[in-house]
């Protein structure tokens, strides 16, 4: 199950969601949609509106995200989610709201595919969805509307898969942080080079 967020900005703290997709993979294929647009009961930044395209207008008479959050819930079920930078960013929304509007968190598992991607293609500068698509020649029309990133993810996710059968020797070298499972970035201090998890702050583990 791949899924993927709009929202009114990045905080998780002051932001709300205006758009959720999901698409239901079977054998590689996709086989179910959920999307829909979502009332964020707050205006949404013209820099939000500028990434995703979403306005004021287009939102007024949608759903809140209570309901919208309870068909999502019924509809993954308990299958895996799937989605790009989720691990920092949409599980956090989800979770949040979950917690919010039903008292509960959300337990399914999850693969983030920016994990994925930073560890099975460190060769590659950046990571975006958009340069994973660049970078395998998928059609990017449309990113940054919750469907077609879903749709995207899933075609990047099935390459990524491929990687992993198969990783190339700089993948090999990757070292993954034994605490979070992020990747680990050589980085430097006052006392010279080390090894940190790119989970940081949230996960503070480093190696000499
Ligand atoms: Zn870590």
């Amino acid at each position: 199950m791949i899924f993927d967020l709009e929202t009114t900005g990045t905080s998780c703290q002051l932001d709300e969601v205006v758009e959720i997709s999901a698409v239901k993979v079977v054998s590689g294929e996709i086989v179910d949609e959920f999307s829909t647009l979502v009332n964020p009961g707050m205006p949404i930044p013209y820099y939000a509106s500028e990434v995703n395209g979403i306005t004021d207008d287009m939102v007024a008479d949608s759903p809140t995200f209570e309901g919208v959050l309870r068909n999502f819930l019924e509809f993954v079920g308990d299958a895996v989610l799937v989605g790009h930078n989720i691990h920092t960013f949409d599980m956090k929304f989800i979770q949040r709201d979950a917690q919010r509007y039903f008292g509960k968190s959300i337990g399914n598992d999850y693969i983030d595919t920016l994990q994925l991607a930073r560890t099975y293609l460190p060769q590659l500068r950046h990571h975006r969805l958009v340069d994973l698509a660049d970078y395998y020649g998928i059609d990017a029309e449309g990113a940054h509307r919750a469907l077609n990133d879903c749709r995207m993810t899933q075609q990047v996710f099935e390459k990524l898969r491929l990687e992993m059968e198969n990783p190339s020797d700089a993948a090999k070298k990757v070292k993954k942080c034994p605490r979070c499972g992020n990747i680990l970035r050589k980085r430097s201090g006052k006392y010279g080079e080390f090894w940190g998890c790119m989970s940081y702050p949230e996960c503070k583990y480093t190696q000499k």
